[in-house]
């Protein structure tokens, strides 16, 4: 190796973009597994364990949870192969990167989509989907997509109001939510709000390297899959269903990631997941705080009802290039902020706030992003940003710990003991703890 030409560079690298995410030594150590045989009679154990902490995960009582060797985007394609036919139509909201790939690739498989287009920083609109499905009278809109939180602009959108516009227009359509940037940081209730696939990756709130794309499907949605003529193989839900229902993988599954996400499971639900969530909004507010009181800079999210727990886009002044900031925060100190995507490339930079963090932790995404600007010339002021986080963290709790009911239920529970309580009641935690 030329070590005169890449110098080792010093300490450890800030890692703040929206995922992948920090892998915590308790998930790195689990995934340091010797190989073994995935047709073992002991294998089906772990197999029932991580459908029972997913099923708990997306609060889903009867949801049929896969697990694809894939990133995201794989998931994306098995929940549209599987649940739809050439030809069949789509609405989907467009308001940011991933909302528009996803209705890119919906294209490519020769669906036929109905596109919302809406403000980068604006979510998911239930008016207008209600209105567009009323229109549908003949119900030739089979899905509805939404992209729960669009990575790229840093916005949360309503799923609950997405559900009840369709409800309210009567309409029969599938709902589809991309969940890759949300589920595991932001509550997510795959029941309550009958989604019918959410789609999940691996680095993001689950503390995973990329590698595993995580698909819930309902009852409705299993139904559609067996009617539906898309041309699948790799990612065939039926077969999935049909090996898991024994414990095991149609193909050789990536182990190391299973045993990484047996033990992330575990370290969610000892937290609690109300607890978890609690934390993200706690550390987004500081960021947010950061943002716009300390360095009087916009966020790309244009009200707070957008504002999203687990992302932050941040708009540069007129005139500067936001992947100057981006470039200088990694060469210069070592931090790695996300870059703007497609229509808000240079115009933002993004600060990743989701998976295994705490306040110290951002506040070295937030010093590096005050130097990075200050030294790409951004008149924002010294210390500011930091000082602003540090009061809202220091006047704030995170007030996830005092929200008793569901925590009760779910708190303490790991993966392991979930799966000895039916899958039906997996959502609700009943059942003793593992440890004592
Ligand atoms: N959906 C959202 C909201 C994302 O943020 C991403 C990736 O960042 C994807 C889908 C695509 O996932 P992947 O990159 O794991 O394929």
């Amino acid at each position: 190796m030329n070590h005169a030409v890449a110098p080792r560079v010093a300490g450890r690298n800030f890692l703040f973009v929206p995922g992948p995410t920090n892998v915590p030594d308790r998930v790195q150590r689990a995934m340091m597994v010797p190989m073994e045989d995935h047709r073992s009679s002991r294998f089906p154990e772990l197999t029932a364990q991580l459908r029972a902490g997913l099923s708990a995960l997306f609060k889903s009582a009867s949801a049929q949870i896969v697990i694809f060797p894939s990133s995201g985007t794989g998931a994306w394609e098995a929940a549209l192969t599987n649940t739809l036919s050439a030809g069949d139509s789509i609405l989907a909201p467009r308001f940011g990167q991933f909302s528009h790939l996803w209705i890119e690739m919906a294209r490519k498989l020769g669906f036929e989509v109905q596109v919302l287009d809406c403000a980068w920083g604006e979510g998911a609109p239930p008016e207008r989907i209600g209105q567009a499905l009323t229109k549908d009278t003949q119900h030739r809109i089979k899905a509805v997509l939404a992209c729960h939180n669009e990575t790229a602009t840093g916005v949360t959108s309503d799923i609950a109001a997405v559900r009840n516009a369709m409800d309210a227009a009567r309409h029969p359509a599938l709902l589809y939510v991309d969940g890759v940037s949300s589920i595991g940081c932001i509550d997510f209730r795959m029941d309550d709000w009958r989604v019918d696939l959410a789609v999940c990756g691996s680095q993001k709130g689950l503390m995973l390297p990329p590698g595993l794309g995580i698909l819930a499907a309902s009852q409705r949605a299993i139904s559609a899959a067996s009617t539906a003529t898309s041309r699948r193989c790799y990612f065939d839900l039926a077969e999935m269903i049909k090996a898991n229902a024994t414990g095991y993988f149609p193909y050789t599954p990536p182990l190391s990631l299973l045993y990484g996400l047996r033990e992330s499971l575990d370290m969610l639900f000892e937290e609690g997941l109300q607890n978890v969530f609690a934390r993200h909004r706690h550390l987004a507010q500081g960021v947010r705080a950061a943002v716009v009181e300390g360095w009087r800079l916009a966020l790309c999210a244009r009200a707070p009802q957008w504002y999203s727990d687990t992302v932050s886009a941040v708009v540069v002044p007129e005139g500067i290039d936001a992947a100057r900031v981006i470039d200088v925060a990694f060469t210069r100190y070592n931090l790695a902020l996300g870059a703007g995507l497609s229509k808000v490339a240079g115009r933002v930079f993004r600060i990743g706030h989701l998976g295994d963090l705490n306040e110290l932790m951002l506040m070295g995404a937030i010093a590096g992003a005050e130097m990075a600007m200050l030294d790409v010339g951004i008149p924002v002021t010294a210390g500011s940003g930091v000082a602003a986080a540090s009061n809202y963290w220091r006047s704030h709790r995170s007030i996830g710990k005092h929200d008793v009911g569901e925590e009760h239920r779910l708190g303490g529970m790991s993966s392991k003991a979930l799966a000895r309580v039916p899958v039906a009641n997996a959502a609700e935690g009943g059942g003793a703890r593992l440890t004592a």
